[in-house]
């Protein structure tokens, strides 16, 4: 039974112009041979390396992998597949170049799920069958060329997959270092399958122990066909999901972004300015209406809202200096009479009277607990001045308990007279806001006490 077997695959790319790459492939792999694929550039072979390792869809035709078809495969499958049972080697290495050599073999255990302790111990294994132990603490760029795709090599191999694809291994490769990479190549062959997209025919016929053919995607020669009837143990059974723990991926993540200080830095400002200028705008706007609040409601407390029994209006720019008796009449139109009147300023006054009824009243006692916020305290102004009398020195004096007209005092004051006495607002919490006790005393809270 064959490990791998392609079953007219066709694939077709129609992105722009309609090319297809494959048409019609079909080759049944053993377990363990070195399968070269050759062919001239452009007759398909990357794409079929591809199709074989899970990197690109077929549109045709079926993978059948260890007898089982791929037609159903879900990513999940596919990521499976790709991670434990493929090997890849790339014409350029594809090594991460900020990352140690021990670290670029180790990381393709990332999503196998095993022990930070066992994923050295097998990347030093792994890099010690390819010949380079000794260089595993260095970066890849202090290697050379056959150095760092014997790396690869590693790489590919630390996962222990049943199936190496190398994509022009020996691409950018010397003559002298491609003969090594294919000896290794041929080593790993004795137990697994490889299969090697190459240019080079010379090498592959030395080293390789079949060489499939390819012209326009087609297959034109196989030199060493798989045969139904063979028997080789079928492997490449086991499945298994790929993850990556949450350690590994932090610390991935975390040295990812410590290579990249600079960038990372920009980056993480750059994203930062919207969220600092909403937080801005947020806490202006928020300061500004508490500040607001603050301003109307000591405002509004040095100037509270009056209502009055009666408010007056006076039509000022009416006062007439010749107060004569006027006919106190009302005209719809204009009078076409000849006789002339005196202006009479009282026609012109306003008064407004204010109903207080007991259900105005209580409709004004309910706002504070129906607007609360919005309206702090109420308190009421009655006609009744106090007679307080305080003994002074002996003598009885009656405290002057109101202001008289400002022109008493030669001050400049508005109408009428002010109380000096007033009931306090009936809102301790609110006076308190307003005002600091001092000397330790309290709000008055029997009726012979008082606030100065
Ligand atoms: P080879 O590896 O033999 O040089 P490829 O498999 O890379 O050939 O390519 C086969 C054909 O498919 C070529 O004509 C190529 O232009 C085309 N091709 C390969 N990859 C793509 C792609 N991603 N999109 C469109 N056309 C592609």
């Amino acid at each position: 039974m064959e490990k791998l077997k392609l079953e007219n695959i066709h694939k077709t790319y129609r992105n722009g112009q309609i090319v297809t790459a494959l048409r019609g492939i079909s080759l049944g792999f053993r377990a363990a041979e070195f399968v070269a694929i050759v062919g001239p550039s452009g007759c398909g072979k990357t794409t079929l390396l591809n199709v074989i390792g899970g990197l690109d869809t077929y549109d045709d035709g079926d993978l059948v992998i260890a007898n089982t078809s791929t037609k159903f495969f879900k990513d999940a499958d596919w990521d499976a597949y790709r991670n434990r049972s493929i090997g890849f080697v790339f014409q350029s290495y594809n090594l991460i170049s900020h990352q140690t050599v021990l670290q670029n073999v180790e990381i393709a255990m990332t999503l196998s799920g095993v022990s930070a302790k066992e994923r050295k111990q097998r990347a030093l294994q792994a890099l010690s069958d390819v010949g380079l132990a000794d260089q595993a603490a260095k970066k890849p760029n202090q290697l050379s060329g056959g150095q760092m795709q014997r790396v690869a090599v590693a790489r590919a191999l630390v996962n222990n997959p049943d199936i190496i694809l190398a994509d022009e291994p020996t691409g950018a490769l010397d003559s002298r270092t491609s003969v090594q990479l294919m000896e290794l190549l041929s080593q790993i062959a004795k137990t697994r399958l490889v299969i090697m997209v190459t240019h080079n025919l010379e090498l592959a016929t030395t080293y390789s122990s079949r060489i499939v053919r390819l012209l326009d995607g087609e297959v034109t020669s196989d030199s060493n066909p798989y045969e139904e009837t063979e028997t080789t143990t079928p492997t490449l059974s086991r499945f298994k999901k790929t993850a990556m723990s949450l350690v590994t991926a932090t610390t991935l993540s975390a040295k990812n972004l410590l290579t990249k200080r600079g960038r990372t830095i920009i980056t993480a400002f750059a994203g930062s300015i919207g969220i600092i200028g909403v937080a801005l705008v947020l806490a202006l706007s928020s300061g500004l209406s508490s500040y607001i609040n603050t301003m109307q409601t000591e405002m509004l407390t040095g100037f509270p809202i009056t209502i009055s029994a009666t408010d007056q209006s006076f039509d000022m720019g009416g006062r007439n200096p010749f107060q004569g008796q006027g006919p106190g009449k009302t005209y719809t139109e204009f009078p076409d009479s000849t006789t002339i009147y005196n202006y009479d300023a009282n026609d012109n006054r306003q008064t407004h009277t204010n109903l207080l009824t007991p259900a105005y009243l209580d409709y004004i006692a309910a706002l504070p607990s129906a607007l609360p916020g919005v309206v702090n305290t109420i308190s009421y102004a009655r006609g009744v001045t106090m007679n307080v009398l305080a003994d002074a020195d002996g003598t009885i004096v009656q405290f002057q308990t109101s202001r008289g007209p400002a022109s008493d005092r030669g001050e400049v004051l508005g109408f009428g007279s002010t109380n000096y006495w007033q009931a306090m607002p009936d809102n301790a919490e609110f006076i308190l806001s307003l005002y600091d006790l001092i000397g330790g005393g309290h709000l008055p809270e029997a009726k012979n006490e008082i606030a100065i």
